[in-house]
């Protein structure tokens, strides 16, 4: 059986996006990890401000009860703070996923393609640390499968999203030539709303605002974009760093859990 290794920003990343592979690989047997750059202790909790700490641990225990019933058993987390991905050493960010894609040894990486789907500069970030994480391993590596969406998608629930500010300017990019179209079969589907609900502090407004019928809707289909990278592909990443001046994070500053 193969591995299966999704690469996200936030804590419900995971499933908002790609909820059906993940589902699906674990129902085929597959060893499936979900790596979180954050804890997500930046933003709201239930539309309201909330204390970073708090709000870390909560998503903790939603993420816990949302991989259970996707199946996935594993999941590690860098402790970069939220919303500041951009400013990371990006050598830093690198290395973390590079060591992490070497113990792994994945067949399939997920991740978000280079838009960031939302336009979140923590998942744009994030995609361009994969791709270089990935052209320092021995070849020919894993598939990258990097989460697009759908011209139809976009029209169909990206306005009501956007009632509460989901997505960026400009995003989500469409890209109407999947390498990969997924649609969930009545299983999945059921796994993954089941699972974007289990996320309630960030959900059960869009749940409450639109209703289950809208939300199964939104869930049903996803489309990947495949790709190799090759050794060396993303050496001018690499080489600049311009980012690490910037950033004085201290990875035992990371939130700490019971
Ligand atoms: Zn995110």
């Amino acid at each position: 059986m193969g591995t299966t290794v999704g690469i996200w920003a936030h804590p419900d990343d995971e499933v908002f996006v790609s909820g059906g592979l993940l589902a699906d690989a674990a129902r085929r047997g597959e060893r499936v990890v979900c790596i979180y750059l954050t804890n997500g202790e930046a933003g709201l909790s239930y539309g309201q401000p909330s204390s970073p700490v708090a709000l870390a641990n909560l998503r903790q225990r939603e993420l816990q009860a949302s991989l259970a019933l996707l199946g996935v058993r594993e999941r590690r987390f860098f402790g970069y703070p939220d919303g500041c991905l951009p400013l990371v050493s990006r050598r830093d960010v690198i290395s973390r996923i590079h060591e992490a894609l070497v113990e792994l040894q994945p067949d399939e990486i997920v991740t978000f393609g280079s838009d960031g789907f939302t336009g979140h500069p923590d998942h744009k970030a994030l995609s361009a640390s994969v791709r270089a994480a990935m052209s320092l391993c021995d070849q020919p590596g894993a598939r990258l499968n990097e989460v697009v969406m759908s011209t139809e998608w976009k029209d169909a629930f990206v306005p009501a999203l956007n009632e509460f500010d989901a997505f960026w300017p400009g995003h989500p990019a469409t890209f109407d030539d999947p390498d990969i179209s997924l649609r969930l079969d009545d299983e999945l589907l059921d796994i993954k709303v089941d699972a974007l609900r289990a996320h309630a502090s960030q959900m059960k407004h869009l749940f409450d605002a639109y209703g289950d019928r809208f939300m199964r809707a939104m869930a049903s289909k996803e489309h990947y974009r495949v790709s190799r990278v090759r050794k060396g592909e993303e050496a001018a990443a690499l080489s600049s760093n311009s980012n690490a001046d910037m950033a004085s994070w201290d990875r035992s500053a990371s939130v700490s859990y019971a």
